[in-house]
């Protein structure tokens, strides 16, 4: 199946007289016949449902297409997108490890790696996205488990060179988790170029009406944990927490880190998304592959249009030529990138300010990646604690404002951009 016909219909296969759409099953628990049966779900010898803090058969349906769409063979959905990261990590990582990452993530994931998972012993090494192999590889230490980066970087739009941190990590025998939030499996998919595991903050594209917070976690099965045994005991020799069951035996390499996340941390820290948002994501879902052209459409527009405005000083948009990180855009994203854009004005702060009060139709939020147009000046909102100094260095210089295209008519779009910068002094 073609990625727009999976979008529709991937993850759930209604039977004979079975409900069209996926139902919401709304219970914590699931009634069993005898405690033999239930039993041999708590020994992971059975499978099925018993409570809904670990499993839950409409998250599951959704985590199912989800692992389609991106070609992995196991999912799971969180929460939330820091659930997801924080999961996806902390499955393979514990106190006295570390992580190499990419420097230009979202500030939530930078703060997780940075300073959450720090206090719990696990130690990091931020690399920048431009990094040489030599770079690369020399950040890897003996203890490092992991490698993260994002496809496209939120709000820094740059683009990760997913082939060249897939080597570096593999030559260091961990694996690469890869954050796809942005480009969706509609427009990259990061286990084609040797990524292993690909995470979701589903708050943005793919529930895409900014309705339900969600994460979601795929693993592409292609990462040899037994190879690398003496690093992950965790997956690789018995968990006492389940009567000395072993992942890598019991589920295979296909099913051994979605089981291990599912049964140990969904079990110990709870961090699972309601069937309701589920079923909520899985409308998103449904019409993915539709919007992301579109989003596409109009942030190449808007992103041009501002690219030829006197008072702009600057455009990031991977879609245009010229941008640092079109080459890697054309390998990585040749269908687009996503509606998110950002510019510079030449007023600064005070010009970012006139200029996003004057806006009609693009509304000041901090969300992105929805139906709906927002905009953003990090330096006087999420920022706003740091000088014009300590901006710059965090790569969000004070005049930055971060338009989201909505899937709203670009014209509409281009004249609300036009009418406030001429308005805005
Ligand atoms: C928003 C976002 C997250 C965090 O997701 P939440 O659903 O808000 O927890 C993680 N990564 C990226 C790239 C994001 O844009």
């Amino acid at each position: 199946m073609k990625i727009s016909t999976t979008c529709v219909q991937g993850g759930y296969t209604p039977g004979n007289g079975e409900p069209r759409q996926i139902p919401i099953i709304q219970s914590t628990t699931f009634k069993y016949d005898t405690s033999e049966d239930m039993g041999k779900l708590f020994d992971l010898e059975a499978s099925g449902y018993f409570y809904t803090r670990l499993q839950n058969p409409t998250n599951d349906f959704v985590a199912a297409k989800i692992a389609q769409m991106e070609g992995g063979t196991a999912a799971m959905l969180t929460s939330s997108g820091q659930a997801a990261n924080f999961f996806a990590l902390f499955n393979i990582c514990q106190c006295g490890d570390h992580i190499v990452s990419s420097s230009s993530i979202y500030g939530g994931t930078y703060n997780l790696i940075a300073v959450t998972m720090k206090r719990m012993g696990i130690d990091v090494t931020f690399v920048p996205p431009t990094a040489t192999e030599e770079e690369l590889n020399a950040a890897f230490k003996e203890n490092t488990k992991a490698m993260f980066g994002e496809t496209i970087a939120n709000p820094a739009l740059t683009v990760l060179d997913i082939e060249k941190f897939a080597k570096a990590a593999h030559a260091h025998g961990v694996p690469l988790v890869v954050d796809n939030t942005f480009a969706t499996p509609v427009n990259c998919r990061p286990f084609e170029w040797g990524a292993d595991i690909v995470t979701h903050s589903t708050t943005k594209y793919m529930d895409g009406h900014g309705a339900a917070v969600g994460g979601a976690i795929v693993d592409s099965g292609k990462f040899d944990w037994k190879a690398h045994a003496d690093k992950y005991p965790g997956l690789c020799t018995p968990d006492e927490s389940y009567h000395g069951v072993t992942y890598v035996e019991r589920f295979g390499l296909e099913g051994a880190f979605i089981t291990k996340c599912t049964t140990q941390l969904m079990r110990d820290l709870g961090s699972i998304q309601s069937p309701q948002n589920a079923f909520i994501l899985n409308l998103g879902l449904e019409s993915l592959h539709v919007r992301m052209q579109r989003h596409c459409e109009n942030g190449l527009a808007v992103a041009e249009f501002l690219s030829g405005h006197p008072k702009v000083a600057y455009v990031n948009y991977c879609d245009l030529p010229g941008d640092a990180y079109h080459e890697l855009a054309k390998k990585y994203l040749p269908k687009g990138s996503c509606g998110v854009v950002s510019f510079g004005l030449k007023g600064g702060r005070a010009a970012a300010e006139a200029f996003m009060k004057e806006l009609k139709i693009a509304a000041i939020e901090t969300h992105v990646a929805d139906a709906r147009t927002c905009c953003l000046n990090p330096a006087t909102s999420t920022h706003r604690q740091m000088n014009d100094e300590q901006l710059k260095e965090a790569g969000v210089p004070a005049e930055l404002i971060r338009i989201s295209c909505g899937i709203e008519d670009k014209e509409d779009l281009i004249a609300d951009l036009a009418q406030a910068l001429t308005a805005c002094k």
